[in-house]
Formats: C-alpha cells, sequence, structure tokens
C-alpha cells in the first residue's frame, strides 16, 4: 500500500511513534525513525522493523530547533529524492496548575508540540509542493479540542496544531498536499504510564468505550491519512479516543 513512500514519524523511539513507524513500514514505506535522546530505542525500533522485512534509518534531533529540522529533511531529501510522508508526532508534557505553571514549562510544550510541528512542514512543504503530492499527518490531542485542567501549555500547543493543520491544508492543498491531525484520547504509553492511578481512574470513566486506548489504534488510523484511499481528505481532526469527546 506505501510501496516506494519515504516517510518521517518524528518521535518515533517509543510509544505511538514507534507503533506508526512499524505499521508504516508493514505497509512498505521507508521509514525514517526519528528521535530527539533515546538512541537504543530508536535503534531497537529500525531493527524490529528491518527483522520483519522492512526498511528503516533513524535520525536524532529537537523538533524545537528550526536548523536542525532544515538539516533533517535536507539530509532524507537528499538520500532517498522524495519525501511522501510526515508525521509529526513528537511531543511533550510537563503538566501543572496554570496559577503554578513555570514559564519554562510552558514555553518548552509549545516549543517541541506546535513549534516542533511547524519547523517540519515549513522545510517539507517546499519538497512536497515540487513533488505535487505529499501527506502531513499532525499529532494533536482530545486536550486540544476540549481543554484539560492541569494542561493549559499542552493543550494550548495541541488547539494550535489543529489551527497549523487547517491552515497548512488550505495552503498546500493546490499542490495535492493533503494534511490532517488525529486527536488521541488516553493511549497506553510513557506518557500516560506516569499519571497517578486515581486519574487514570477518573479518565476511564469519561471514555463512553470504557478503557484506554492502544498505540496500534492510533497508528492504523495514521497509516490510513498516509495512503492514497485518503486522497480526498484535507484539513480534518480525527479524533481516536473512544468517544471521549464528541
Ligand atoms: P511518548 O511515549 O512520551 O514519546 C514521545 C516521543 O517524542 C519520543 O520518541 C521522544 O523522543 C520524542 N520527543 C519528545 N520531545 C522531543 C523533541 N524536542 N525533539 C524530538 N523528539 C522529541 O509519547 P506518546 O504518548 O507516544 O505521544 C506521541 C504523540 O501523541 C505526542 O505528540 C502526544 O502529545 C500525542 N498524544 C498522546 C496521547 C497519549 O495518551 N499517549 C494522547 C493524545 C495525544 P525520545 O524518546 O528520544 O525522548
Amino acid at each position: 500500500m506505501l510501496k516506494d513512500k519515504v516517510a518521517i514519524v518524528t518521535g518515533a523511539s517509543r510509544g505511538i511513534g514507534a507503533e506508526i513507524a512499524k505499521t508504516l513500514a508493514a505497509k512498505g514505506a521507508t521509514v525514517v525513525v526519528h528521535y530527539r535522546g533515546s538512541k537504543e530505542k530508536a535503534d531497537a525500533v529500525k531493527k524490529e522493523i528491518e527483522d520483519n522485512g522492512g526498511t528503516a534509518v533513524t535520525y536524532a534531533c529537537d523538533v524545537a530547533d528550526f536548523k536542525a529540522c532544515e538539516e533533517m529533511i535536507k539530509s532524507v531529501s537528499k538520500e532517498y529524492g522524495h519525501i511522501d510522508i510526515l508525521v509529526n508526532n513528537a511531543g511533550i508534557t510537563k503538566d501543572g496548575l496554570l496559577m503554578a505553571m513555570k514559564e519554562e514549562d510552558f514555553d518548552a510544550v509549545i516549543a517541541t508540540n506546535l513549534k516542533g510541528c511547524f519547523n517540519c512542514i515549513r522545510f517539507v512543504s517546499r519538497i512536497m509542493m515540487k513533488q505535487k503530492a505529499g501527506k502531513i499527518i499532525n499529532l494533536s490531542s482530545v486536550s486540544g479540542v476540549a481543554g484539560n485542567a492541569g494542561q493549559a501549555n499542552y493543550s494550548a500547543s495541541k488547539a494550535g496544531v489543529i489551527g497549523l493543520t487547517k491552515s497548512a491544508a488550505r495552503e498546500l492543498a493546490a499542490r495535492n498536499i493533503n494534511v490532517n491531525a488525529v486527536a488521541p484520547g488516553f493511549i497506553c504509553t510513557d506518557m500516560t504510564d506516569v499519571l497517578p492511578e486515581n486519574v487514570k481512574e477518573d479518565a476511564v470513566k469519561q471514555i463512553p468505550l470504557g478503557r484506554f486506548g492502544k498505540t496500534e489504534n492510533v497508528a492504523d488510523l495514521v497509516a490510513f491519512l498516509a495512503s492514497e484511499q485518503a486522497d480526498y481528505i484535507t484539513g480534518q481532526v480525527i479524533h481516536v479516543d473512544g468517544g471521549m469527546v464528541m
């Protein structure tokens, strides 16, 4: 389904990003397993892809760093001659109540989650425009749609990702580039593992399907949006949240 496609998945060393990388590779794409610091984990994702007959390379950089993102996109483009799929998945949380939130915690979350997404789109869009083809999928969150107490920084970053997605979709549509966002609810990863038990129990009560999601639930949707089956879908925010936000 994705044979001969080159995909960059940011934050693919673990969690949702690792699952997306493996799923795209299983469908035939050559995958750039991007990460920031977890080299061993990224290498393990690459190895798992290769053991299953797929093709992957790893690449490390901080998505908040504009120049570093330019370098990454340039180097992938130079190596393969085309970039067909960009999945902006890298993200962090630094939760806290608004009145006590540190300035650096607000800035760090916006820099990684929102600016990181912009940085990669900024440089890949030129390449995709020349190709007159491309799929960009951005990871937002139900927190960016509905807000969440204790996550003012994270919610703002993920709401920003939605605005960025819609603007990019409008701007790039004429060149046959699809830009969509996915908004997961609670998915079992390192990011949600750290939540206190009482928070997890309260969260489950808000989910009509009554359970946290799996990384596969998000990866399957991303793989669909990256495929030609989704050629007529752009500018959308698709929830994978067990019905949490309707
Ligand atoms: P995770 O397990 O914490 O993994 C985060 C990934 O992002 C890691 O690969 C990490 O790389 C990378 N990363 C973090 N900061 C980075 C930076 N500045 N530059 C480059 N890479 C960076 O997260 P996850 O739960 O899989 O979440 C993935 C995405 O889905 C995030 O955007 C998150 O906001 C979104 N999301 C998650 C949930 C959920 O319930 N889990 C719900 C809604 C939305 P290293 O390992 O090298 O640090």
